[in-house]
C-alpha cells in the first residue's frame, strides 16, 4: 500500500509519521524548502523567526501532543511554561492566564468577580468532560457505518461516566458561547479576544462546546519548543524518515489524477509523477479541488477558496536588541486596543526566549506579532497596484507597532524610523498563498461556528483531507488529533482493501462511498 502525503504541514506529517511507523510505504511531498506551513519557523539575517503559530500547547499528559510523541516515541524537547499568556485589556488591565489552574482560578475572581465563575465553571466543566470525549477519538462527522458506531459507543459510555451532563450538552451543541456568558464588559472582551484566536470567531458567533474546549488552552500543556515552533515539524520529519518514509522538499504537487480503480497518479511542477493506492491532501478543500480538477468530488467543488468569515493573517517579524525589552518579560501577550479586534486592532506577540541562542544573534530577541486581517482588501490592492499594496502594509505595520508600543516602548512607531541593525519584516495573506499555497491565503480553518460546519476528511475512496480545515480544526494540537483519526481510518481502509484482493469480495457498502457523498 503507497501513501503519497501532499504538504508537510502538521496534519501531512502527523499522518504520514503514524502510516509510516505503522510499516505502510509512506512519500511526503512539500513545495517549500522547509517543513511546517504555518507552523514553520525561518531564518532572516540570523535570525529564526515563527512564521504564524508561536503557542505550542497540547502537551500534557493525555493531550494530543503527548499521546502522539509516546506513539511515535518522539520527545519533544518541549520546555514547559507556568504562564501561557497575558492578556492586556484596552482600559489597562492585564490579566494572566496561568496554566495552573488554581492559580488562574485566584487570578480570573480577582479580574471578573464571583459573577463570571458560574461561567468558568460551566466553561471547566464541559471542557474537560469534551478532553475526555476527544482523548479516545471522536470522528466527526462520522464517514462510514464503522464510525457510526464508533461514535455511538463511544458518547454513550461517556454519557454514563458524566451523568447529568447530557441536556446542557445538547443545547450547547447548538448555541454560541454567548448563551453562557453573564453581563460585564470585562469578561466579555476577555472571552471575546480568547476565542478569537481560539475559535477565529467572538463569544456571539463561536459554537458554545468548541468555546469551552478553546478556552481551555492554557490547561493542555504550554510550551516552548528549543528552535522555534518549527522543531515540531522537524520532529514529525525526522519520525517519517526513522520509520522508512520519505519527505521531500521543493515539490509542488500540480494534478492528482485517478489511474485505475483504487490507484492515483500525482504529479508535480519538476513533471514527476507517482504512483499511489491512497493521497492524502495537506490542503484548504479548494487546494485540493484544483488540484483533482475533474475529478474533485462536487462537495469540494461547490466550496468558495475561502469561506466569507474567514481570516487571513498579517504578521511583523521583529530583531530587537535585548536591553529594548523590558527585563522578565513573559513570552505570549494578547494586546488589547480600542480599535477592534482585527486589522491591528488586537495583536498577539510572542518573543523568543531568552534562553534559546538559535532564535537570534547574540543581544538580540526575535519577535513574531500576528493580527486577524480580512483577504480581500489585500488582493484588491494587489491588482491595483504595487504602491496600493505597499501603503496598505505600511499603514497595518504602524498599527501593529503602535499597539506593541504598550509592552516595547522602545519600538519606533514606523518602519521608516526603523534603526539600522534591527529587523522589521512583515508577511500579508498574499505571502502566505505564496509560501503555504493556502488559496487567497486563508487560515486557521473554518471560523468554529457550527459543529455542522465540517467537512469529512474521507473525500472519496483513497483521497483524505488532513489539516486545521477538518474536525477539530485549527490549532497544532487539534491538527494532530484530526491527523491521527485519519491515519487510523487509512489504515482500516488499507486493511479492508487487503481482505478484497485475498477474497476478491466486494467492499462493504459502508466503505463504497461514491465521490459526492462525503458528509
Ligand atoms: C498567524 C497564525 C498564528 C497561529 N497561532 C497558533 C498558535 O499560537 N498555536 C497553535 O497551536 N496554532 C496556531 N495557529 C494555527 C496552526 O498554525 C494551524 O492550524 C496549523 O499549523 C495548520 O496545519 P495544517 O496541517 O492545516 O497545514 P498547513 O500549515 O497549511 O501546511 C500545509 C503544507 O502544505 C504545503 N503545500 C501546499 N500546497 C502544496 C502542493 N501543491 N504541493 C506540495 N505541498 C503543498 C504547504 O507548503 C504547507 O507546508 C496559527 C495560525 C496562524 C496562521
Amino acid at each position: 500500500m503507497r501513501v503519497v502525503v501532499i504538504g508537510a504541514g502538521i496534519g501531512g506529517l502527523t499522518t504520514a509519521a503514524i502510516l509510516a511507523h505503522d510499516g505502510l510505504e509512506v512519500e511526503v511531498l512539500e513545495a517549500h524548502t522547509d517543513p511546517g506551513g504555518c507552523a514553520a519557523t525561518f531564518s532572516y539575517r540570523g535570525f529564526r523567526f515563527d512564521a504564524g503559530a508561536t503557542l505550542a500547547s497540547g502537551f500534557a499528559p493525555g493531550m494530543p501532543m503527548a499521546i502522539l510523541g509516546e506513539r511515535l516515541g518522539i520527545s519533544w524537547g518541549v520546555h514547559p511554561e507556568a504562564l501561557a499568556m497575558q492578556v492586556h485589556l484596552p482600559d489597562g488591565t492585564t490579566i494572566s492566564r496561568w496554566t495552573d489552574r488554581e492559580r488562574w482560578r485566584i487570578e480570573r475572581r480577582a479580574h471578573f468577580g464571583a459573577a463570571g465563575e458560574p461561567f468558568w465553571a460551566w466553561q471547566e466543566q464541559t471542557a474537560q468532560a469534551l478532553w475526555d470525549l476527544a482523548r479516545e477519538g471522536f470522528p466527526w462527522p462520522p464517514q462510514d457505518a464503522g464510525e457510526g458506531w464508533t461514535l455511538f459507543w463511544r458518547a454513550t459510555a461517556w454519557l454514563r461516566r458524566h451523568p447529568g451532563m447530557w441536556s446542557s450538552i445538547v443545547q450547547d451543541a447548538f448555541r454560541p458561547v454567548a448563551a453562557r456568558l453573564p453581563e460585564g464588559e470585562r469578561l466579555r472582551s476577555f472571552v471575546d479576544a480568547q476565542l478569537m484566536i481560539s475559535a477565529q470567531a467572538t463569544a456571539a458567533r463561536a459554537n458554545a462546546l468548541y468555546g469551552a474546549v478553546a478556552l481551555d488552552l492554557p490547561h493542555t500543556g504550554v510550551g516552548s519548543m528549543p528552535g522555534g515552533i518549527g522543531a515540531i515539524a522537524e520532529r514529525l520529519v525526522e519520525a517519517v524518515r526513522r520509520a522508512g518514509g520519505r519527505v521531500r522538499f521543493g515539490q509542488e504537487v500540480q494534478r492528482v489524477r485517478r489511474s485505475g480503480p483504487r490507484a492515483f497518479r500525482v504529479e508535480t511542477d519538476a513533471g514527476e509523477g507517482m504512483e499511489a493506492d491512497v493521497v492524502i491532501f495537506n490542503l484548504p478543500p479548494s487546494n485540493a479541488a484544483a488540484l483533482l480538477g475533474e475529478e474533485a468530488p462536487p462537495i469540494l467543488r461547490s466550496l468558495p477558496e475561502a469561506p466569507p468569515d474567514g481570516w487571513g493573517a498579517f504578521m511583523v517579524y521583529l530583531g530587537v536588541p535585548e536591553d529594548r525589552i523590558p527585563p522578565n518579560l513573559p513570552l505570549h501577550h494578547q494586546i488589547l486596543t480600542e480599535e477592534g479586534l482585527a486589522e491591528g486592532g488586537m495583536i498577539f506577540l510572542t518573543l523568543s526566549p531568552s534562553w534559546d541562542p538559535t532564535r537570534a544573534p547574540p543581544g538580540f530577541r526575535s519577535i513574531t506579532i500576528s493580527t486577524h486581517t480580512a483577504l480581500a482588501p489585500w488582493w484588491e490592492a494587489l491588482a491595483r497596484s504595487p504602491q496600493a499594496y505597499a501603503a496598505r502594509k505600511a499603514e497595518l505595520t504602524a498599527r501593529v507597532l503602535r499597539a506593541a508600543r504598550r509592552l516595547l516602548p522602545d519600538l519606533p512607531a514606523s518602519e521608516a524610523e526603523w534603526p539600522e541593525g534591527w529587523v522589521l519584516r512583515t508577511a500579508t495573506p498574499v505571502t502566505f498563498y505564496q509560501f503555504t499555497r493556502r488559496a487567497r491565503g486563508w487560515v486557521a480553518g473554518f471560523p468554529q461556528t457550527s459543529l455542522w460546519r465540517y467537512i469529512g476528511p474521507r473525500l472519496a475512496p483513497g483521497l483524505w483531507l488532513v489539516g486545521d480545515t477538518v474536525f477539530p480544526g485549527p490549532s497544532i494540537p487539534a491538527v494532530a488529533l484530526g491527523a491521527m483519526r485519519v491515519a487510523q481510518q487509512v489504515q482500516r481502509e488499507a486493511a479492508r482493501a487487503r481482505r478484497w484482493l485475498l477474497w476478491g469480495r466486494p467492499l462493504p457498502s459502508s466503505c463504497s462511498l461514491s465521490g459526492g457523498s462525503i458528509r
